[in-house]
C-alpha cells in the first residue's frame, strides 16, 4: 500500500469509431455504428450515434429503419485495425510514460508518481495533444491518487464539459478539455457524493444490489463504509475498493471484474529470452483468463496478446501486441491458447529481455448469445471441446487447482514469479532439511 501514488487513466473515446474515422475523415461528426462478428449486434457507438439512441449491444435490426433514415455509417469490427492502433496508442504513450499499465484495448494506466504537482495537469494534456496529432485518436485523462478515482475522474473527463459551463460549478464542470483533475481530497468528496455506486469500476450491478440492501447508495456512502463490513457482504475486493475511494492506492488490474473485457497480465520472476518461455506464460495467462470469462457466462470476439521488456531497465526496449478475432464468439480454451501462441510467433523478436506479457479476451459477450455460421460446421467439435472442458474443471475443482492442465502451459514454469525471499520448507521438505556443516 502506498499513499503518495498519482495515477493517470487514458481512455481512447469512442475508440472504434475513432479508429474508423482515421482514414475516412468526412465521418467526423457522423453517427457511426460497429457491430460484432458476423454482424448482429451493435459493439461500438460513435457520441452522434449514441445521441440517437442507439443502443449498446442491440441487435442490428432493431435500428435498421434508423440507420438508414438518420445515414448512420456502418462497420462490421475490425480487430486487426483496432489491435494495430492500439498497439500505437499504447507504444507512444510508453515513449511518453514508461511506467505503463495496459488496461483495455483502449486504455492505460499511466503512473505519474514522479512528476511535479503543478506539472502533472499540462503533461496529461500534452500527452492528449500529441495522442490526436500522432495517431488522429481522441482521447480522456481522469488523474488521482488510485486507480479507482483515476477512473471515476476519467468519467468525468470523457463527458467533455466545455469551459463556458464551468461557471455552472456543478461536479460534471470539472474536466477541462478532456483533462479532470482528481486529486483534490475535497473534490473527492464532491464527486463520490454524486457518483451511484453502480459506476464505481469493480462494483457492476450484482454487487450494486448487496450495497444497496445494506444502505450504501452513493460512492460517498462507500468510501465512508466500514471496509470489515463491505468486506464481508461482498468480499476482500469490496474492502479494498473502500480504501481506494479513501485514496489509498492497493488494488492490481486483475483483480477488478469486468463484464467487458478479461486481462491477464503479470511480469516475469525474471528476464524472459526464450519463445518457449513466452508460449508456457501465455499459455498460462490464457487459462486463467479463460476461467474468468467462462465463470461469468460470456464469450469472447476478440483476444489481445502483448509482450514488453523492462522500462526500467537500460536494456533495449521492444513493446509489441496484436489482435485476433473469431469468426464465432468462442470460450473454448484451447482454441484461444492455440491463438494466443501464434501471436506471439508472430511478435517475438530475439534478443530482447522479455519481462512482462499480457492477454486480454475482448468485447465479451453472453454466451447465450449465439448466432452459428449457417455455412460453418464448427458447431460438433465445439460440443466435444465444451465437454472435455468441463471435464477439466471438475476435476480442479474436485482435486487441488492445477491437477490437470494444458501442456502448452508446461511443468517448471521458470519464467513464474519467484519467491527468493521465502524462508525454507524446514519441516516438511526433505530437500529443504537445515544443514550444519
Ligand atoms: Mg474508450
Amino acid at each position: 500500500m502506498s499513499n503518495s501514488s498519482i495515477f493517470a487513466l487514458i481512455d481512447c473515446n469512442n475508440f472504434y469509431a475513432s479508429c474508423e474515422r482515421i482514414f475516412q475523415p468526412h465521418l467526423a461528426k457522423k453517427p457511426i455504428v460497429v457491430l460484432s462478428n458476423n454482424d448482429g449486434c451493435i459493439i461500438a457507438r460513435s457520441n452522434e450515434a449514441k445521441d440517437l439512441g442507439i443502443e449498446m449491444g442491440a441487435p442490428l435490426f432493431k435500428f435498421r429503419e434508423l440507420i438508414k433514415q438518420k445515414k448512420v455509417a456502418v462497420f462490421s469490427s475490425n480487430y486487426t485495425l483496432y489491435g494495430d492502433i492500439s498497439n500505437r496508442v499504447m507504444k507512444s504513450l510508453a515513449m511518453m510514460i514508461p511506467d505503463l499499465e495496459i488496461y483495455s484495448i483502449d486504455e492505460a494506466f499511466l503512473r505519474l508518481d514522479n512528476i511535479g504537482f503543478e506539472e502533472i495537469f499540462k503533461l496529461c494534456e500534452d500527452i492528449r495533444f500529441k495522442i490526436h496529432k500522432w495517431l488522429g485518436i481522441p482521447t480522456s485523462i481522469g488523474i488521482a491518487p488510485t486507480k479507482t478515482l483515476a477512473k471515476i475522474a476519467n468519467r468525468i473527463a470523457k463527458k467533455n464539459i466545455a469551459k463556458k459551463n464551468i461557471a455552472k460549478k456543478n461536479i460534471d464542470n470539472l474536466a477541462i478539455n478532456h483533462v479532470c483533475d482528481l486529486r483534490n481530497f475535497e473534490l473527492q468528496l464532491k464527486v463520490l457524493a454524486k457518483t451511484k455506486i453502480e459506476d464505481i469500476w469493480g462494483i457492476g450491478k450484482g454487487l450494486t444490489h448487496k450495497l444497496n440492501s445494506i444502505g450504501i447508495f452513493s460512492g460517498l456512502e462507500l468510501r465512508n463504509a466500514d471496509p470489515k463490513q463491505v468486506r464481508k457482504i461482498i468480499g476482500v475486493i469490496g474492502e479494498r475498493i473502500v480504501y481506494e475511494l479513501r485514496g489509498v492506492s492497493c488494488i492490481s488490474l486483475e483483480e477488478i471484474k469486468s463484464r467487458k473485457n478479461i486481462l491477464s497480465s503479470k511480469s516475469f520472476g525474471r528476464n524472459v529470452f526464450l519463445k518457449s518461455d513466452l508460449h508456457e506464460a501465455i499459455s498460462n495467462y490464457a487459462v486463467r483468463a479463460c476461467q474468468k470469462m467462462r465463470f461469468q457466462k460470456t464469450k469472447a470476439q476478440a483476444i489481445y496478446v502483448y509482450i514488453r521488456t523492462n522500462p526500467f531497465s537500460s536494456t533495449n526496449q521492444y513493446c509489441q501486441g496484436k489482435t485476433y478475432s473469431f469468426n464465432q464468439p468462442t470460450n473454448n480454451v484451447s482454441e484461444i491458447i492455440k491463438c494466443a501462441i501464434k501471436i506471439i510467433d508472430e511478435i517475438y523478436l530475439q534478443g530482447y529481455a522479455y519481462k512482462k506479457a499480457g492477454i486480454m479476451l475482448i468485447d465479451l459477450i453472453d454466451e447465450n448469445y449465439l448466432q452459428y455460421d449457417l455455412f460453418s460446421n464448427q458447431l460438433p467439435s465445439d460440443k466435444k471441446s465444451e465437454i472435455i472442458q468441463q471435464t477439466m474443471e471438475k476435476i480442479n475443482q474436485t482435486f487441488t487447482k492445477n491437477s490437470i492442465f494444458y501442456a502448452t502451459q508446461g511443468i517448471k514454469r521458470n519464467w513464474e514469479m519467484q519467491c527468493n525471499q521465502r524462508s525454507k520448507h524446514y519441516t516438511t521438505n526433505i530437500a529443504e532439511l537445515v544443514q550444519i556443516f
